[in-house]
């Protein structure tokens, strides 16, 4: 037997996410932009330019990923056929 309470959990969820670049806000309610969103966050390490032990941060829209990548981003295209996935590398 399990016996079992009842427990109210708080946690923080995202509820917003606002571009570090163009300070572009979207809400889930535009689920394709929110999925597109990129988040990036490091520690720095023994060496780091950013300085030993540091935390940086960056949330970008897709718009902004591709104005600051789009010269050097490694892109591939990802075909489905037949239920198998391959790469197409262009
Ligand atoms: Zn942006």
């Amino acid at each position: 037997m399990i016996e079992t309470e009842r427990k109210i959990i708080e946690e923080d969820r995202p509820v917003a996410k606002v571009c570090d670049r163009c300070s572009l806000k979207i809400t889930e309610d535009d689920w394709m932009e929110w999925a597109e969103f990129m988040h990036w966050s490091k520690i720095g390490g023994y060496g780091s330019i950013w300085g030993d032990d540091t935390e940086i941060r960056l949330d970008l829209c897709q718009r902004c990923q591709k104005e600051l990548f789009e010269d050097f981003i490694q892109i591939d295209l990802r075909e489905e056929s037949d239920g198998e996935e391959s790469v197409v590398v262009s």
